[in-house]
């Protein structure tokens, strides 16, 4: 008998990257299971629901790769089990390609993302890559930078109180770099953060949207968050940062 899971708490290793992958099909379980490996990820594979809820539980992974269609447990009720635990763990969640209620069902269960099968590979990298950099999800979640603040849930913007419109694009792109205010974030991490594959780098793209975003978000209020450092990226930033 297992013993019922608990939360895993220990500290995330550093510089070891520990993927879960809850797969029930054994070629496809096999194939992103080496594929991960040889991109240096450590992975471990559990072939139903509740076996993937108990390594969840002791077990503190960097991230969970979740089919959602598993024998003896589906993978939104183990992703509601381990949120229910607490564990922020980011999961991305395997769905089928006309399964759109399962994916907002997924979404709202705490899946951070969800690919839809079939996908390409290096598709699914990119996701593992994102969420990983992104870390562990908190939850419930408003963010503030100076007097800009941003309800995560409720994807409500609003600066010194007066309520902002985004388009998704514009929200997605605001989001991120609040997530990492006062950090430099390049075009490189916008791209693979924000933007899916189909992006191309040659486009000018992301200077578009921060544009925009400067018009909305920075028009009219002072200081000034949105910040270009001419060769290196952006920086959403509550405090005087020069300027290039
Ligand atoms: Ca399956």
């Amino acid at each position: 008998m297992q013993s019922p899971p608990q939360p895993a708490t220990m500290p995330r290793k550093e510089g070891a990257l520990r993927i879960l992958l809850a797969e029930d099909e054994l070629a496809a379980a096999r194939m992103l299971s080496q594929g991960l490996r040889e991109q240096s990820y450590a992975v471990d594979v559990a072939g139903d629901g509740e076996e993937a809820e108990f390594k969840a539980a002791v077990t503190p992974y960097d991230l969970i790769i979740l089919d959602l269609m598993l024998p003896r447990k589906s993978g939104i009720k183990v992703c509601q089990e381990i949120r229910a635990a607490g564990s922020n763990t980011p999961v991305l969640m395997l769905t089928a390609r006309d399964g759109v209620d399962d994916r907002i069902t997924g979404l709202d269960a705490g899946a951070d993302d969800y690919l839809i099968k079939p996908f390409e590979y290096r598709e699914l990298l990119a996701r593992v890559r994102a969420l990983l950099r992104r870390g562990p999800t908190p939850h419930v979640e408003t963010i503030e930078v100076g007097d800009l603040r941003i309800e995560v849930r409720a994807r409500k913007v609003s600066r010194a109180g007066k309520r902002i419109n985004l388009t998704a694009k514009e929200y997605a792109l605001l989001e991120y770099l609040a997530r990492r205010a006062g950090e430099l974030v390049n075009r490189e991490e916008i791209s693979e953060h924000v933007w899916d594959e189909a992006y191309d780098p040659c486009s000018n793209l992301i200077e578009v949207y921060i544009r925009r975003l400067r018009r909305k978000v920075d028009t009219g209020f002072d200081p000034p968050l949105l910040r270009t450092r001419r060769g290196e990226g952006y920086m959403l930033c509550a405090d005087g940062v020069a300027e290039d």
